[in-house]
Order: structure tokens, then C-alpha cells, then sequence
């Protein structure tokens, strides 16, 4: 695989990074995960919009213009003949000795790779997911898409444990989403049911489009907070991400959510996600 390190592109064995690189030692950095179909970036400028405001919330610089990462983006998937997968790209704050103020002086690094991966075709989206709640421990601006993943982390790997596929996290008895996507549930008046923005949770690119599609579907949407219990007894749950598009979600802690298979709406916005990404 060939990534991209700072100005080149490299096999990834070759790729390297400072030990002193603020990232490594603070997770003083950010990231996005962008989807690649039929060898094309969905959605690229949305993700790339969020991530210059993640940088600008940490007062983060870029070492690129936003023309430039598209094209390094797209060169980097040509180099890996990237058809179908995802594109990682990761901005952050660069290396100087260790102290916990910025330095004056550091150049942010940008790092790159692909990962190829069966996005449509997905396994995991026909049967469902098996979701678990966790509490949310991670810190309270979860609108900054931030490398400092340890919670999410160890919420996926509880879940695991549980022989689950994913975690739900929740707080003051609300969830807030799921550890590495947007979280959502179908009521059984068929409305879809998911947290307002804030920055309780990040503002997810496959959340904006799937919500413009159910609108234009005449599908009824509240932004809202949802309970655990509310969960529970929804017809239909779901997940939203860049790499998932909608995923059903039919169980959780172990209690089936509707029929417990992916339900009729999770499956109808499935399609029109793709769908429109194809054409995009
Ligand atoms: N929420 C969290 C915590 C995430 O990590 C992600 C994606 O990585 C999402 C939501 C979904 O965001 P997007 O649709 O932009 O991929």
C-alpha cells in the first residue's frame, strides 16, 4: 500500500513520523474518513469543510490548501487503485519537544492512507447490528473530530466482549451516538428519531444527507434527544457513517428492536443513500 507522509507518497513501510510528533504524545490532532465509490470521493467537500473546522476549533494550521488535499486525495487513491473502501486523512500539530502549550514553531504533519473495504456489499449491513449501551466518557467536545479515540475504543471493545458489534454510548440517560457513527430510531408512527446538534456529538456528513433524503421523502424527522428505553421499544433502530451509509441496528443489551432483523425504512434509506452516492 502506498500512503502519503508530508509531502510524499511512500510504501507504507517507509512512511514515518517524529516520536515527538504532538499527535502521537497529546492526540493533538484531527481527522476525516471520507468514502470512495467506483474509485470517487462521496460527499469529499463536506468532510473537508468539517475538518477545517476542526482544525480552526483547535487553532490548528494545515500544511495544504483544501485544492491541494483533493488532489493528493485523489492521487492517492489512483496509486492504490482504490475502487471501493475508505480515505483516511489525519492533520496534526507536528513535532517539538514535549510540553503542553502549542509550539510557536511546529509544522502540522499530514498523513494519509486508503483502506479498501466492501462498503455496499456489506455482510454486517444485511443481518444488522447487535448494540450494546455503554456510558459516554469521552470528553465534551465531541463536535471536533479529534484523534483522541481511547473511548470510543474501549466502547467497541466492550461490545466485542459482549459479543455485540457495536456500542451505543449514553448520557443522563440519553444517547448520544454510537462509538464510531450517528445513532438513530424509527417510532412506531414511523418517525425517525435523532439527537439535535451540539456538542454532545459529532456532526456526522452521512447524518446530513440521510436526513435530506428522509425530508424529501416526506418521512417525518425529530431532532431530539432519545432515551435507552425509548430505544428498546422502537420498531426500527439504525447507525449513519461515512463507511457504514445506514446500517440496521436490531438488538440492544441483548433485547430485539422490532422484528430484530433491519427493518423496511433502515432498508428504504439504505438504498436511496446509495443510490444518490452512485450518482453523485
Ligand atoms: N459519530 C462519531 C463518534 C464518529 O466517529 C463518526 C464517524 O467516524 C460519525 C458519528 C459519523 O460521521 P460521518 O457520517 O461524517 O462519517
Amino acid at each position: 500500500r502506498t500512503v502519503y507522509v508530508n509531502g510524499d507518497f511512500l510504501p507504507e513501510e517507509d512512511a514515518r513520523i517524529s516520536v515527538f510528533d504532538r499527535g502521537f504524545l497529546f492526540a493533538d490532532g484531527v481527522y476525516e474518513v471520507s468514502t470512495v465509490l467506483e474509485g470517487r470521493l462521496i460527499d469529499n467537500e463536506a468532510h473537508l469543510i468539517r475538518l477545517q473546522r476542526s482544525l480552526d476549533e483547535l487553532k490548528m494550521g494545515c500544511p495544504v490548501t483544501k485544492d491541494e488535499l483533493v488532489e493528493l486525495q485523489k492521487e492517492l487513491i489512483r496509486r492504490n487503485n482504490l475502487v471501493e473502501g475508505g480515505l483516511y486523512l489525519q492533520v496534526t500539530r507536528g513535532a517539538a519537544d514535549r510540553e503542553f502549550g502549542f509550539p510557536r514553531d511546529a509544522k502540522p504533519s499530514l498523513v494519509m492512507f486508503t483502506q479498501v473495504k466492501n462498503l455496499i456489499n456489506s455482510p454486517v449491513a444485511e443481518k444488522g447490528l447487535k448494540v450494546i449501551s455503554v456510558p459516554d466518557i469521552r470528553w465534551q467536545r465531541r463536535d471536533i473530530k479529534s484523534v483522541g479515540l481511547l473511548a470510543p475504543a474501549l466502547a467497541k471493545q466492550a461490545a466485542v466482549d459482549a459479543g455485540a458489534d457495536d456500542a451505543w454510548m449514553y448520557e443522563d440517560g440519553f444517547v448520544t451516538e454510537g462509538s464510531s457513527n450517528n445513532a438513530y430510531i424509527i417510532t412506531k408512527a414511523g418517525v425517525i428519531v435523532t439527537r439535535h446538534l451540539g456538542n454532545e456529538i459529532l456532526h456526522g456528513i452521512t447524518r446530513r444527507s440521510v436526513l435530506a433524503l428522509a425530508a424529501e421523502n416526506n418521512i417525518t424527522i425529530e431532532e431530539r434527544p432519545f432515551t435507552l428505553e425509548e430505544a428498546a421499544d422502537a420498531a426500527e433502530a439504525f447507525v449513519t457513517s461515512a463507511t457504514t451509509f445506514v446500517t440496521a441496528v436490531v438488538s440492544l443489551d441483548g433485547k430485539q428492536i422490532g422484528s430484530g432483523k433491519p427493518g423496511p425504512l433502515a432498508n428504504r434509506l439504505r438504498q436511496l443513500y446509495i443510490e444518490q452516492a452512485l450518482k453523485s
